[in-house]
C-alpha cells in the first residue's frame, strides 16, 4: 500500500484555527482515541497510569501505517485526512489538523508500534521531545499502539500545573466516555493502574449507554427518533422522575463527535417544560447526524463546540421530537409535583405509634407554682403588656427565657402540666359569664391549684399550620412543622449519641444510585448514618444497598432523606463528629418533619404537642425559630377592651 500522508500546504494550515492541543493527560487520551477511531479500529484499548501523568497508551487494531507514514505522522501538519481547504467542509474524521502527534511528541516520551495488515513487519519508533531516538522493524500485530510517557517532562511549569490525580483522572474518564458513547460499534476497554474499569463489547447505543453509566440506567431511558431532511436524531432522554440535581449525564453527539451546545441543551429543556422539579436536570444521550457541509466544527480549538447553518430549525425539531417521545412513553401524566406528598405519606406517628417519645411526668411538679416560670405562663396581673410570649431571646425578661425554663425543668415536663389547674367545665362557664372576664380576681380563683384535675385538652389545628390549645394562663399556639422538627431532631441526636438506634430490616434491600462525588460523601457519613439506624449492605462505586433504615422513617422517605442530606452537605462535611451528627440530625428532621399544609388528626395533634414538651429545648426549632407562642387571657381581655 502506498504512503498516504501528505504535508498540508501552508494556506490550508492557516485556515485551521490554531490552538493548544495538549493541556493535560486527558487531551492526549482524546487525540489518541480519535486517531484510533479514524483508523477504523474495531477494538481499542486505553491504558493509563497515575491518571495519565506517567502513561497514556492506546492500542488499536486499525489500518496501521507504512514505514514512511510512521515517520511522517510526527511532523506538524502531517495528516492523511484532508488534502485541500474544501475538505474541511465535508469532514468525516475526528482529526484533520495533523497537529496532535507532533504536539504530543514535543512534550513527552513517546513510543509507537504500527503495522498494516498486508505488511510482514511493522515499525517501532521511539521519539522524545521531538527527537527520534530509534526506529526499528518489528514483529507486530495489525494496528497501532501509541504509548505516551512522562507528559511535560521537558516543561516543568506545565507539569506542575497539572491537578491532583483525582481531577486529572476525572478528565480522562470524561474523554473516554465521550468517545466510547459516540462509537458503540467499537469494542473499548479501559485500564487504570492495572485494574480494568470498562470492557465494552461492540453494541448498540442503548447497551453502550447502560454499559458506561450503570445497570439502572436502562429503565430510565426513553428513546428518541426523528428523521428529517436536515437532521437525523437518535438516542435517549431520561424519564423526568429520574432527573438529577447536577448536569452530569448530558451528551450531544453530532456526526459521531461529542459537542457542547447551550442552544441545543435549551431545546431539550424546553421539551421537558413543566415535567421537571425546579432546577433538576434530565440525563440525555442524543445522536445527531447532519450533512457535514452544514456545520462548522472548526470554530473552537478543542473542537467540542460547533456551529450549525440552521440552528433554529434544529432547535424546533429537537424539541418537538423529545416532547413527542416523552408523551408517547406516557411519562407525563404520572407526574404531579404539586401534589402534597404528606397526603401520601401520612404523618408518621400514625404508623409508628411506639416511637412517640416517652413523657416523664413529674406529678408533683407544677410550673405555675414556680415564681420564675410564672413570668412566662403569667398569672393574671403580672403586669406585662406583651400579648405574646415567644421562645425567642428577644423575650422581655431574659432571665426567664424559655430556654432557661426548659433547662430548669428536670426531668422534662409534659405539656399536660400546662393545663394543671384548668377545670374544663369551669372554663366553659367562664365563656357563658362575661362578668368573670371583667374581674381578674375571679379569673384567678377559677384556676385554683387545689382543684387539680388532669383534663385531656382539646387541640385544634388551624390553617393546617398551627395547633391551638387552651392552657391555664390562656392559650398556646404551636407551629406544627417547627415543633415536629424539634422532636425529630432530638430523637435522632439521642439515637446517635446515647442510644443504640434500632433499625427496621427491609424485606427487599434498597438500591440507590449516586454520582461518584455523592458516593464519596455517603462513604464519609456512613458511620454517623449507621448510628441513626441505617444498615448499609454494600457501597459500590455508583450505588449503595440499604438493608435497614431508622425506625422513625418509612422506606419511601429514604431517598428523599439522603438527597436532602447530600444537598445540605454541599459545602463539605463538618470536621468534628459532634457537628457531623448535629448536621445529619437537623437535615433528617428537616426532610421528615410534617409540613405546613398537612392535616393532622386529633391524635396526631396531641402526640405532636406532647412530644414537643417532652423535648429538652421545646421552645426553639433546630433552626433557631420559635416553635410556639402563648397568649394570656388578660392579653385577650385587653384586645376586647379596645
Ligand atoms: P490528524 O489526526 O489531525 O490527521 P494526528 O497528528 O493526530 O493528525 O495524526 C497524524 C496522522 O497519523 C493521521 O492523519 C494518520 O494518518 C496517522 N495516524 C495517527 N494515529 C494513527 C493510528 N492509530 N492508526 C493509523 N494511523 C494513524
Ligand atoms: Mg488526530
Amino acid at each position: 500500500m502506498s504512503s498516504i500522508i501528505q504535508l498540508l500546504p501552508d494556506h490550508v494550515a492557516n485556515q485551521i484555527a490554531a490552538g493548544e492541543v495538549v493541556q493535560r493527560p486527558a487531551s492526549v487520551v482524546k487525540e489518541l482515541l480519535e486517531n484510533a477511531v479514524d483508523a477504523k479500529a474495531t477494538d481499542i484499548k486505553l491504558i493509563i497510569k497515575d491518571a495519565g501523568k506517567s502513561l497514556v497508551q492506546v492500542i488499536d487494531n486499525g489500518v496501521g501505517m507504512t514505514v514512511t507514514d510512521a515517520r511522517l505522522c510526527f511532523e506538524r501538519h502531517a495528516t492523511s485526512k484532508i488534502r485541500q481547504a474544501e475538505d474541511l467542509f465535508s469532514l468525516a474524521t475526528k482529526g484533520f489538523r495533523g497537529e496532535a502527534l507532533a504536539s504530543i511528541a514535543a512534550i513527552a516520551h513517546m513510543e509507537m508500534k504500527t503495522k498494516q495488515e498486508q505488511d510482514e513487519l511493522g515499525t517501532h519508533i521511539i521519539i522524545e521531545g521531538s527527537k527520534f531516538v530509534s526506529q526499528e522493524v518489528a514483529v507486530l500485530p495489525k494496528g497501532t499502539s501509541f504509548a505516551v510517557k512522562n507528559l511535560f517532562f521537558n516543561i516543568p511549569a506545565r507539569r506542575n500545573f497539572l491537578k491532583s490525580d483525582t481531577v486529572e483522572f476525572r478528565h480522562v474518564m470524561d474523554e473516554f466516555q465521550r468517545v466510547a458513547l459516540a462509537h458503540p460499534n467499537i469494542h473499548f476497554s479501559f485500564y487504570h493502574n492495572g485494574s480494568e474499569l470498562y470492557n465494552l463489547p461492540a453494541a448498540g447505543y442503548r447497551q453502550r449507554i447502560v454499559g458506561i453509566m450503570s445497570g439502572k440506567t436502562n429503565e430510565k431511558l426513553v428513546p428518541v427518533n426523528e428523521d428529517t431532511e436536515i437532521i437525523n436524531v437518535q438516542g435517549f432522554v431520561c424519564k423526568p422522575e429520574f432527573a438529577k440535581k447536577n448536569r452530569g449525564e448530558q451528551f450531544f453527539f453530532v456526526n459521531d463527535r461529542f459537542i457542547k451546545s447551550g442552544y441545543l441543551h435549551h431545546a431539550v429543556m424546553a421539551a421537558y417544560d413543566g415535567l421537571l422539579k425546579d432546577g433538576s436536570q434530565p440525563s440525555y444521550f442524543l445522536y445527531l447526524q447532519v450533512p457535514p457541509n452544514t456545520i462548522d466544527i472548526n470554530i473552537h480549538p478543542t473542537k467540542t463546540e460547533i456551529k450549525f447553518d440552521d440552528e433554529q430549525a434544529l432547535y424546533a425539531i429537537l424539541r418537538a421530537s423529545i416532547k413527542h417521545s416523552l408523551g408517547q412513553f406516557n411519562v407525563a401524566p404520572v407526574l404531579d409535583f404539586d401534589r402534597d406528598s404528606n397526603l401520601d405519606t401520612p404523618y408518621h406517628y400514625k404508623d409508628v405509634e411506639a416511637e412517640v417519645p416517652t413523657i416523664q411526668v413529674d406529678g408533683t411538679f407544677n410550673p405555675f407554682t414556680d415564681d420564675k416560670t410564672n413570668q412566662h405562663y403569667a398569672k393574671a396581673g403580672s403586669g406585662s403588656s406583651s400579648g405574646y410570649s415567644s421562645g425567642s431571646s428577644s423575650s422581655s425578661n431574659s432571665s426567664s427565657s424559655y430556654s432557661g425554663y426548659s433547662k430548669r425543668v428536670e426531668p422534662t415536663v409534659s405539656w399536660e402540666s400546662l393545663y394543671v389547674g384548668l377545670d374544663v367545665e369551669n372554663a366553659e362557664s367562664i365563656e357563658s359569664s362575661p362578668f368573670t372576664f371583667e374581674n381578674e380576681e375571679v379569673t384567678s380563683s377559677l384556676f385554683n391549684d387545689d382543684e387539680v384535675e388532669q383534663a385531656t385538652q382539646k387541640t385544634y389545628q388551624i390553617h393546617k399550620k398551627y395547633i391551638v390549645s387552651p392552657i391555664k394562663s390562656g392559650m398556646i399556639i404551636v407551629d406544627q412543622q417547627r415543633a415536629h422538627q424539634r422532636i425529630l431532631y432530638e430523637q435522632f441526636l439521642l439515637n446517635m449519641t446515647v442510644n443504640q438506634a434500632s433499625s427496621q430490616k427491609l424485606l427487599f434491600p434498597l438500591d440507590l444510585f449516586y454520582s461518584s462525588t455523592e458516593m464519596k460523601l455517603i462513604e464519609e457519613l456512613k458511620p454517623s448514618l449507621e448510628t441513626t439506624g441505617f444498615i448499609f449492605e454494600e457501597a459500590k462505586t455508583d450505588h449503595i444497598v440499604i438493608s435497614g433504615i431508622p425506625v422513625n422513617i418509612t422506606e419511601s422517605e429514604v431517598s428523599l432523606v439522603i438527597e436532602q442530606l447530600l444537598s445540605d452537605l454541599q459545602d463539605g462535611i463538618p470536621a468534628s463528629s459532634y457537628s457531623q451528627n448535629d448536621t445529619i440530625a437537623k437535615s433528617m428532621a428537616k426532610s421528615l418533619a410534617v409540613k405546613t399544609g398537612s392535616y393532622l388528626t386529633e391524635k396526631e395533634q396531641d402526640n405532636l404537642v406532647n412530644g414537643l414538651f417532652a423535648c429538652k429545648d421545646p421552645n426553639i426549632s433546630p433552626f433557631q425559630k420559635p416553635t410556639f407562642i402563648t397568649m394570656r387571657v388578660e392579653d385577650i381581655d385587653k384586645k376586647f377592651a379596645l
